[in-house]
């Protein structure tokens, strides 16, 4: 029974406090009928197409030192690297043959990605393959990205990572002027990008009221997709030593477990906060769970899969944290089992861009065509 009286938000809508237990289940029976509710408001809202995303790690080089990154400035050395254009484009034209709507072009905060790079970058994708673009190169001047947005940028992706902006401080260090992701969401929104979010789920030092508040945002924001995978200690960073430590016992009991079931739940609920969003089924999820991740959260309200497209020389680079689960994975080997994967999960492969709302535009749209592989 995904709606009807007895749907969590049919008397008084999933307001904070029930938002705040419904985080906090844990009775099977409760969670089925969560899992179900989600998979019900999935089905109705975006129907069973899963929309198929190349994502592409354009750079490694960042300027940042965020404290849960494996790829920050001031991380333990890692060999850094930048795609060239053309390696970019190769990228971009194997996902339009493999038949995905849009490229992910995705990277660390590097100033060697200058402005006019990215946006010939964009305009040479778009006059190639036509796919949907969607830009994840974190905080940006307006200019830069105006810039993108000409060049044909459709979506743009920054998770605002936490709510709790004194914990969002310890993770996220400013470099000069503050950092205020949710102004820079509302920015883009202004400019014409679908825009994208999302958080982290167990950071040391996240609450369960922090949890609650990120989804009342995810709502309140209105944003086109969001993004949900467990927090991953990345070896040798801040937060898995010392400050890490020191986090969790702030948090006390209330400190979020960075589990498979607690990042379901968030997901689900992202769901019923915003039943036409797109929601991916993240690599986080995977590394956490191999076999499970992506699936259970298909059944749980996510409607996105992200292929990863890096050339595998930079993909073992791209190490936000260890274990990715897609550094082995090869969008060519995982394209031949995807389809027939869905499928056993009653679902099947999107065609087109898969923008907000999209409906499958089918195999007999001129611009879509089935993959031969
Ligand atoms: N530089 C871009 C892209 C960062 S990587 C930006 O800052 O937006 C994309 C996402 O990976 C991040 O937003 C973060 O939520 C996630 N991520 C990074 N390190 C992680 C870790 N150690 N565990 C889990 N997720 C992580």
């Amino acid at each position: 029974m995904p709606e009807g009286p007895s749907a969590p938000w049919a008397q008084g809508g999933l307001d904070r406090a029930a938002l705040l237990g419904w985080l906090q289940e844990d009775a099977p029976g409760r969670l089925e009928n969560l899992w179900g509710w989600a998979d019900g408001v999935r089905q109705r809202h975006v129907g069973d197409a899963v929309w198929l995303r190349g994502l592409v790690e354009i750079s490694n080089h960042c300027a940042r030192s965020c404290t849960y990154c494996g790829i920050s400035a001031s991380s333990p050395p890692v060999g850094r690297y930048r795609m060239a254009p053309e390696e970019i484009l190769e990228a971009a034209e194997k996902a339009a043959t493999y038949g995905f709507g849009t490229v992910v072009l995705q990277a660390g905060e590097d100033p060697g990605l200058t402005g006019p790079f990215v946006a010939e970058v964009v305009s040479s994708i778009k006059a190639k393959t036509g796919l949907a673009v969607t830009l994840s190169l974190g905080e940006r001047p307006d200019e830069d990205l105006a810039a993108w947005r000409m060049a044909g940028a459709d979506r743009y992706l920054l998770r605002f990572e936490t709510s709790d902006l004194g914990l969002y401080g310890r993770i996220h260090p400013d470099m000069g002027g503050a950092s205020d992701r949710l102004a820079q969401l509302c920015r883009m929104r202004g400019m014409g990008f679908e825009i994208g979010t999302g958080v982290m789920v167990g950071i040391p030092g996240q609450t369960w009221a922090s949890l609650a508040e990120d989804l009342e945002i995810f709502r309140s924001l209105d944003v086109d997709m969001i993004g949900v995978g467990p927090y991953l200690e990345s070896d040798g960073s801040p937060l898995a030593g010392g400050l890490g430590e020191a986090l969790k016992k702030s948090a006390g009991a209330e400190q979020v477990p960075a589990d498979e079931t607690t990042t379901l739940k968030v997901l689900a609920l992202a769901r019923l906060v915003r039943p036409d969003a797109n929601i991916p089924a993240t690599t986080a999820l995977a590394t956490l769970d191999p076999a499970g991740g992506r699936p259970d959260a298909l059944r749980r309200g996510a409607n996105v899969v992200m292929p990863n497209l890096t050339p595998p020389r930079y993909r073992r680079l791209y190490r936000i944290y260890p274990g990715k689960a897609d550094v082995h994975e090869t969008a060519d080997v995982s394209w031949a089992s995807i389809e027939g994967q869905l499928e056993t999960l009653g679902r099947t492969v999107g065609r087109g861009p898969g923008g907000r709302g999209a409906v499958d535009v089918g195999y007999g749209d001129r611009n879509w065509f089935k993959p031969q592989l």
